[in-house]
């Protein structure tokens, strides 16, 4: 019979194993594999679904979801690395990812060497020694600092290293990482790309490249995504286009209004003229870089408390892109296990809140930013 209906939205399949009629199909689905699945911590039908979207986002041309932003990371170090390795990672990665490459990762025999990625001559310096991997942020945390893609992929591409950018701040909406030389790239869907707050998950895909060794880690060691978490992602992507512009168009007139309004305070946006990496940024995404700013508040801890207290409708939460605003304190989450010197000398002072700008009405925001300040400069 000729169905005359379908549903609109996809289906959650939560079966963690498939059935087989006999050993025969069995034997046929493992020695040559095709759509269907068996166990699903090595495939289901929704990872499938969400993997093929995003991957379509980015133009790769293989690409899987993972179980968090760290376990798709975790995948592809784990997936190219072997013991005498050589990565470089740049100084201002999430704090996590530089944690996992200078504490386990040398356990057990890879050199890691961090460098300044947004400086070409430190960095072409560092790539002249062979490295396996050199790991970089598309817009860096939380000073939103933008290292210059295309010339790095030339010298990646020139030292035969492979270039893996964790592209979470941009989303394959704003930034294509492979379209740039990146033969990796990685997003942490948790953030912006869910928007919802109520999904970890992450992806990696690329074009060409070690995808065999990389695929196989997420399916041996476990980083797979659950079915009702891909569900729900698939469900974000519908509206990314419409929550990601008017954050970023958010993001944008927050930035400029503070600057106008409050000229003493310090405000780190790529889209601002006067920031470190103001035309790298328009060359890369245009007139709206992210969703994300970095403000310094009057009078470090004391007048962040205060702002806090003050502006009720911007939350304290340590993550980002969420639909509404919220703020993360980065020297006493992301960036806590560093030292004070180790702080300053990434700009990222008691006083410093990064932004994740939402999509409500941009009047409440700025009042929100009005009022808190000004709470916190009558300390
Ligand atoms: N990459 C970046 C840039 C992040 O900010 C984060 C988390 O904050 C991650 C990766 C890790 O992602 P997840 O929390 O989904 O594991």
């Amino acid at each position: 019979m000729l169905q005359k209906s379908s549903p609109l939205v996809p289906s959650i399949y939560p079966g963690s194993v498939y059935k087989f009629t006999d050993l025969d199909t069995y034997e046929e689905s493992i020695l040559n594999p095709g759509e269907e699945f068996i166990y699903a911590r090595d495939g289901h039908p929704n990872a499938i679904i969400t993997s093929n979207e995003i991957t379509k986002l980015h133009n790769a041309n293989w690409g899987m979801v993972t179980g968090s932003g760290m376990g798709a990371i975790s995948a592809v170090l784990i997936g190219i690395l072997s013991s005498g390795a050589r990565i470089i990672a740049g100084k201002r990665l999430y704090g996590r990812t530089l944690k996992i490459l200078e504490k386990d990762f040398t356990r057990f025999g890879v050199q890691c060497d961090i460098v300044d990625e947004c400086n070409l001559t430190e960095l072409k310096s560092a790539l002249s020694t062979p490295a396996s991997i050199l790991f970089i942020e598309t817009i860096t945390n939380p000073t939103l600092r933008v290292p210059n893609l295309k010339e790095i992929s030339i010298l990646t591409n020139k030292n035969k290293t492979l270039l893996v950018v964790d592209n979470t701040f941009a989303t394959p909406l704003l930034f294509k990482p492979l379209e740039h030389g990146a033969d990796i790239v990685i997003e942490s869907l948790t953030k912006i790309m869910c928007g919802h707050s109520d999904v970890t998950m992450g992806y990696v895909g690329g074009k060409q490249g070690p995808q065999e060794n990389i695929i196989k880690a997420v399916k041996d060691i476990g980083f797979h995504a659950s079915p009702f978490d891909c569900w729900l992602i698939s469900r974000s992507l519908e509206t990314l286009e419409l929550r990601l512009n008017q954050s970023c168009k958010n993001a944008s007139e927050l930035a400029n209004w503070l600057k106008t309004n409050h000229p003493g305070v310090r405000i780190d946006f790529p889209g601002l003229k006067n920031h470190e990496d103001f035309n790298i940024s328009n060359k890369q995404f245009g007139t709206f870089p992210g969703h994300l700013i970095a403000i310094e508040i009057p009078k470090g801890r004391e007048g962040v408390n205060r702002f806090l207290r003050t502006a009720k409708n911007i939350p304290f939460c340590p993550s980002l892109g969420h639909s509404s605003t919220s703020v993360s304190h980065s020297w006493s989450t992301s960036h806590r296990q560093l030292t004070s010197e180790q702080k300053l000398n990434l700009k990222i002072t008691e006083g410093l809140l990064r932004v994740s700008v939402g999509h409500e009405g941009i009047e409440k925001i700025i009042k929100s930013f009005d009022d808190g300040i000004k709470a916190a400069q009558s300390i």
